[in-house]
């Protein structure tokens, strides 16, 4: 059985971070005029404050799935091994990370109840895991598997189908485009 990686913020769930930034900014800030991954960069003295009340919060309290994302992974699973994968460290506040693991814990266990915990991966570095297949929002996340699908997002919508391509790199938009390639392509 061939593994499988799966990134879970904005992959699995969407926009749950940017979500709490627009509330804190009271407003939706131009999302195609942003290239960075780290959004918050945007706020840049109003950093510390916003973090100061950030820390305590539980971005996944209503977190939801993608739509598809709960039925085609079930479906996946009976095809490959899979893992979830994700990045739990807040680089402005290192020292709280331990929360963000708590709720990111909670949030595939309760959501994810076909996956066994110990599938769940939590790490810093992504480039330490070895699986065929990746499925991740950030280029760097995918570099080594044999199969790599890049789900859009506003940060790397930029990147054209040559650059794409030149990396061997799939760009996916949704769960069901992923399903007519994992499921139907018998990789
Ligand atoms: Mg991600």
């Amino acid at each position: 059985m061939k593994t499988l990686m799966v990134d879970m913020d904005d992959v699995l769930t969407y926009g749950n971070f940017s979500k709490i930034l627009e509330d804190y900014l009271g407003y939706k800030p131009d999302y195609d005029n942003i290239k960075n991954y780290y959004i918050q960069d945007i706020l840049e003295d109003k950093k510390d404050d916003f973090f100061s009340k950030f820390k305590d919060m539980d971005m996944y309290e209503n977190a939801k799935l993608l739509p598809d994302c709960y039925e085609i992974l079930k479906e996946l699973s009976k095809h490959y091994k899979i893992y979830i994968c994700t990045d739990y460290i807040w680089r402005e506040i290192i020292e709280y990370a331990g929360n963000n693991l708590k709720n990111k814990y909670n949030f595939l266990y309760n959501k994810l109840d076909f996956i066994e915990s110990k599938n769940f991966i939590f790490v810093g570095d992504k480039s330490v895991v070895n699986c065929d297949i990746k499925i991740d929002d950030k280029v760097s996340n995918i570099e080594g598997a044999r199969m790599k699908l890049l789900f859009t997002a506003w940060h790397n919508k930029d990147l054209t189908d040559d650059e794409l391509k030149k990396q061997n790199i799939i760009r996916v938009n949704n769960w069901k485009e992923i399903a007519s390639i994992l499921l139907n392509n018998n990789y």
